[in-house]
């Protein structure tokens, strides 16, 4: 990063939660990757100066007008994570895929997000939060969490199935975790000594480079590092009718495929795109019956700035979270 993509707005006003929506004061909002790529411009800009920020860990402090039918009341903890509204008609909608609605809105691309002392959110996009867990912890699993299991359903893993994971980061450290208390073999292939150290921590039955081989074929691979260069091994490690999800907004181009060594015996080539409320309402069901270990480093509000900088420097493991 080369300037202050971040400008610090000094507001005197709270904003007031339209109708469905809440206000929610905010405890902690985590640092993703995403806000990097809508400050920097990668992510085309949908409202010029907008407030990062889709890891929102908040206290409802009032609601609008019919917002209490979502189940939330004054005082209740809140998240509010990437996916904030939907149209709910289209085709995608009413067939259960609503991540691929052409008309979503986002939090902190398309609506102020969390990088702020109150944010709103509607009602029907917000979420319960489980309990055993400190609001900076709560954060990550707000897109990361989310992001890895819709990413571990793309990937279609058996029960009891064989999974790499390439790259392991917040959003992997988290899939992984999902993907053993179902009783999976966990394959973790990265490059970084700490990642490889986490990887070990975490249990993985194997630790490799990132283009190594994993020691037995695979049911299911998901790819977390943006690098296209890795679909190849990752292909060539599935078994036969394997699949392998790419969890990435954005990836370097792929080279070409081998048909015989890469994707014949019905193997499966997946993206993944945000996700939907039900499997957020899924993630954070497991993670209130699998107490998962999450990783956080709080910074204060103010230093948003530094954070998206240390995040873009890979100066941390885990995930940044800001405090108010
Ligand atoms: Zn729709
Ligand atoms: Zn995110």
């Amino acid at each position: 990063m080369t300037g202050h993509p971040l400008r610090l707005h000094l507001e005197d006003d709270i904003p007031r939660p339209a109708p469905g929506e809440l206000l929610l004061r905010v405890l902690a909002c985590g640092v993703c990757r995403t806000d990097l790529h809508v400050t920097e411009g990668d992510l085309p800009p949908h409202r010029p100066g907008v407030t990062p920020g889709h890891e929102v860990v908040g206290e409802v402090a009032a609601l609008g007008e019919g917002a209490a039918a979502a189940g939330f009341a004054t005082g209740d903890r809140a998240g509010a994570a990437w996916l904030r509204w939907t149209d709910g008609t289209c085709k995608y909608c009413r067939s259960g895929a609503e991540n691929l609605c052409p008309r979503s809105l986002y939090t902190g691309w398309d609506a102020d997000g969390g990088y702020a002392e109150y944010m709103t959110v509607p009602a029907a996009y917000a979420h319960h939060l489980p309990p055993g867990y400190s609001d900076p912890e709560l954060a990550p699993l707000l897109c990361a969490g989310i992001i890895g299991y819709h990413a571990l359903q793309r990937a279609e893993l058996p029960p009891g199935g064989r999974l790499g994971l390439y790259g392991f980061g917040g959003s992997a450290h988290l899939a992984a975790q999902v993907a053993m208390a179902r009783g999976a073999t966990v394959h973790v292939l990265t490059r970084g000594e700490q990642a490889k150290q986490l990887a070990r921590e975490l249990g993985a039955a194997s630790v490799g480079d990132a283009a190594d081989m994993p020691p037995e074929p695979l049911d299911a691979a998901i790819l977390f590092a943006p690098v296209g260069d890795l679909v190849l091994p990752a292909m060539a490690a599935l078994d036969r009718g394997g699949t392998l999800a790419i969890a990435g907004i954005a990836l370097t181009d792929i080279p070409p495929l081998n048909y015989e060594k890469h994707l014949f015996q019905e193997r499966q080539l997946r993206s993944v795109t945000s996700n939907t409320r039900a499997d957020a309402r899924e993630f954070l069901g497991l993670a209130a019956e699998h107490r998962l270990a999450v990783t956080v480093h709080p910074y204060p509000l103010d230093a948003a700035d530094q954070a998206l900088r240390d995040l873009k420097a890979g100066a941390f493991d885990g995930a940044a979270v800001l405090i108010p």
